[in-house]
């Protein structure tokens, strides 16, 4: 029925959808692909744009009022601004959100201002150029840094995200706080997950979200933590007399699973009620047979009365492929 909510199994309402637009990526990132790179979709199997402006429409009817846009790089497909005009029109669609490497953003960012996108998460895992390469297996530093400089010049809220990575980059963690001295940004560091399809990860974490917390105490005795917004998968933190805000986001230990208010839809269509799942069904393929927006929208509620309750299960659940033989570029992160 149009107007119906959208709430699980477990009584949890979801109100916020993660969208990614292409699995096409223009880094290399070292724990989200492999060197040379996935076998992207084809064309003709990715959701088009009117698909999902069309599925937007309808789940901003059942309560969704946030959805992120992530990929791949976003910004690598195609008329990709007209599209978040599109969107942007969409009643009841609050807060849209884009989570990009910046490495092609910047010229974008006033258009982007303009049309009301409210945060951008910009993905910067190393400050230092050398180890951005190493990490991103690409030169490109400085157009990262000249998205961060137009974003904050735009007044558009900016969150940096940086995966922490054992002999990668952690030397980076303290002068990214540093960030937060000088900006007013929110800075967070987030665990790294098994989906780099490459197949492996290792069997424990040894930057879990507890050593980087101790890691930040040790340098910062006086960080202090700070409330946190609802439904927030980051503890954040502040540093008297800094503009900006840490965070740290448990995303391979699992401690937000119990308000988990989101789906994620992935470039081909298929809906993921966790970010560990395999996948619940494909609504691409449901459009394209012709369904009608009520046949659509049962399909939501019914997957969603079918729901894991946290990431543990939902990872138990999975009838094909560990984490690791994914990429994040086809989930979205
Ligand atoms: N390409 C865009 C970007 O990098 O911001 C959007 C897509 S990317 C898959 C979304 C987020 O997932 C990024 O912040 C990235 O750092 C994060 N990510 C990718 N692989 C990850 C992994 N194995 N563990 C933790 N975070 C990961
Ligand atoms: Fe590309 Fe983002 Fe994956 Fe890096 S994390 S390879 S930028 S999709």
């Amino acid at each position: 029925m149009p107007g119906e909510k959208l709430y699980d199994n477990h009584g949890r309402q979801i109100n916020y959808v993660r969208l990614a637009v292409t699995d096409r990526c223009n880094l290399r990132c070292f724990y989200c692909m492999p060197e040379e790179g996935i076998k992207y979709v084809p064309r003709e199997e990715l959701l088009t744009y009117e698909e999902m402006l069309r599925l937007m429409q309808l789940l901003a009817g059942m309560g969704i009022d946030k959805l992120r846009i992530t990929g791949g790089e976003p910004f690598v497909r195609r008329d990709m601004m007209d599209f978040l005009r599109g969107l942007s029109r969409i009643e009841g669609l609050n807060r849209i959100n884009i989570t990009t490497n910046g490495t092609v953003t910047a010229p974008l960012v006033p258009e982007l201002k303009s049309m009301g996108i409210h945060t951008v998460n910009l993905s910067l895992d190393a400050l230092d150029p050398q180890r951005f390469f190493q990490i991103t297996r690409r030169d490109a530093f400085a157009q990262v840094w000249e998205t961060f400089e137009a974003l904050l010049e735009h007044g558009i809220h900016t969150k940096v995200n940086a995966v922490v990575m054992a002999g990668k980059n952690t030397d980076d963690i303290i002068p990214m706080v540093e960030l937060t001295r000088r900006y007013p940004v929110s800075v967070r560091f987030i665990e790294e997950m098994p989906f780099n399809g490459a197949g492996n990860h290792y069997s424990v974490l040894e930057w879990n979200h507890l050593r980087i917390l101790e890691h930040l105490k040790a340098h910062y005795p006086d960080i202090a933590k700070i409330p946190d917004p609802p439904f927030s998968t980051s503890h954040n933190y502040h540093i008297p007399g800094f503009q900006g805000t840490v965070g740290i986001i448990a995303a391979y230990s699992r401690t937000f699973c119990g308000t988990c208010n989101r789906i994620r839809i992935t470039p081909k269509g298929m809906l993921k009620t966790c970010l560990y799942d395999d996948g619940v069904f494909n609504i691409r393929d449901i459009m394209r047979a012709g369904a009608s927006d009520d046949q659509l929208r049962d399909t939501f509620l019914q997957a969603l009365g079918n729901r894991a309750k946290d990431g543990w299960e939902a990872e138990k659940k999975r009838t094909f492929g560990t984490p690791a033989s994914e990429s994040m570029a086809t989930i979205g992160g």
